[in-house]
């Protein structure tokens, strides 16, 4: 389905960058690195500004380069290392974390947009992508997949939806894919009315009921546009049309999603909700390896409940379909603005409802140019940022 099942160096250690390694989904990945010294290294580390973090994780796996966000938080990490190490800063320096010549394995972990670019050039080289971060498939997923196969690269998703199908379809044909079913909490505000919506909190939109994430996936939990990004980015990576992609709402978050065969069959993964196993398994891939968080017990699972999502509450779940069907650089602007409304509403300056107004108007302006190669996918990224945050002004956005 798109993607190479080549086995991976048995016994041999690998290389392994980590960007984004400061976030959340980059902590976790240390903490499964670390724990197979005798099958990983850690050749590079990017972060962003959390110079303290990141120092504590040089000196815990000593990379050879780190990259952060700006000269200043570089010259200060240079200051502070307790170990020699090649320091690098901008995109020049994500770009440099995610070609090291000795690392095989990228983690792709930084938070939105920021992280294609780099994935991107990690791709060119050839290497595995362990992908966390969703935007990279959401913004580009055609020039993704396509550079993918022109490069022998390989894309193991992280992200635990995918991971589930991905676990899912291992020995299976494509044609006898019936649908793939993307399970999905229902994020913070999963039992609130609209009328509750409009007096949603910063804090009540934070408070997921199953996973600790970062403030950007957490918010889009709760508008359910990160399921919305999830179905773009399935479509690219298993090459299953819209239209056989369906969500379903599993509060438990114990089922990761599922697929249906041809045959009335229907494969689902389950695990505690624990990134460091969908983590694991893209590095391990096609091995499995022993893991070291809670065990399973069927036993103790009681009941686990599943029903639609409802559209007028979730409105944005249906964006996302729109811009994937309308396909070309809808979801690259779809992506910007929504990165640029979560920053609004985290920074107090919109309410949660205008998440969605955002998006909508934002989508109604454009449209979008078939087939975009990478220049065309920044204009479309850079239109819409401008667009929305011209709508996110004071005044522009009713309510
Ligand atoms: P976090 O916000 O916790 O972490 C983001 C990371 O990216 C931090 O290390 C941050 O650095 C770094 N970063 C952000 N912007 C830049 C930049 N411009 N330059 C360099 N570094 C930057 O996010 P998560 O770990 O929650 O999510 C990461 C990705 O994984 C997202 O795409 C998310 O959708 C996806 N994902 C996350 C899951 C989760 O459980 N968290 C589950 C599935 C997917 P710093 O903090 O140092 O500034």
């Amino acid at each position: 389905m798109g993607l190479d099942i080549r086995g991976w160096g048995e016994g041999m250690n690998t290389g392994v960058a980590i960007l984004g390694s400061t976030g959340s989904i980059g902590q976790s990945t240390l903490d499964v690195v670390s724990a197979r010294p005798d099958r990983f290294s850690v050749k590079a580390l990017a972060a962003g500004k959390n110079v303290d973090r990141l120092i504590s994780q040089i000196a815990g796996v000593r990379p050879e380069l780190v990259a952060v966000a700006d000269a200043e938080k570089a010259a200060e990490v240079k200051a502070k290392s307790p170990v020699k190490v090649d320091v690098v800063w901008g995109e020049e320096g994500l770009v440099a974390a995610a070609t090291h010549p000795d690392a095989d394995i990228v983690v792709s972990a930084l938070v939105g947009f920021a992280g294609l670019i780099p994935t991107l050039r990690a791709i060119r080289e050839g290497k595995r992508i362990a992908l966390a971060n969703k935007e990279t498939l959401v913004a580009a997923g055609e020039l993704v997949m396509r550079e993918i196969r022109r490069f022998g690269a390989q894309l193991i998703p992280v992200d635990s939806e995918h991971s589930a199908i991905f676990q899912c379809l291992r020995g299976e044909r494509a044609s006898e894919v019936a649908r793939l079913w993307l399970t999905a909490s229902g994020g913070a505000l999963r039992d609130w009315s609209r009328q509750e919506m409009q007096g949603a909190e910063i804090a009540d939109v934070l408070r997921h009921p199953n996973w600790t994430m970062g403030h950007k996936i957490t918010v889009d939990s709760a508008t359910l546009m990160n399921k919305g990004l999830e179905v773009i980015e399935a479509h690219w990576l298993f090459e299953v049309p819209y239209e056989r992609i369906e969500v379903v709402i599993h509060p438990e978050s114990i089922v990761h999603s599922a697929v249906e065969f041809v045959d009335g069959a229907v494969m689902a993964q389950m695990a505690v909700p624990d990134m460091r196993i969908p983590i694991q398994y893209a590095l391990s891939f096609p091995e499995r390896w022993p893991g070291r968080g809670k065990p399973f017990r069927l036993s103790e699972m009681g009941a686990l409940h599943f029903h639609p999502p409802d559209p007028r509450r979730f409105p944005c779940l249906g964006y996302a379909y729109d811009a994937g069907r309308s396909g070309g650089t809808m979801p690259a602007v779809l992506n910007a603005a929504n990165e640029v409304a979560v920053q609004w509403f985290l920074s107090g300056r919109i309410p949660f409802l205008a998440i969605e107004e955002i998006l909508r108007r934002v989508m109604d302006m454009h449209e979008p140019v078939a087939h975009p190669d990478l220049d065309t996918i920044l204009w479309a990224d850079a239109w819409a940022r401008e667009t929305a945050s011209g709508l996110a002004e004071k005044g522009k956005v009713a309510r």
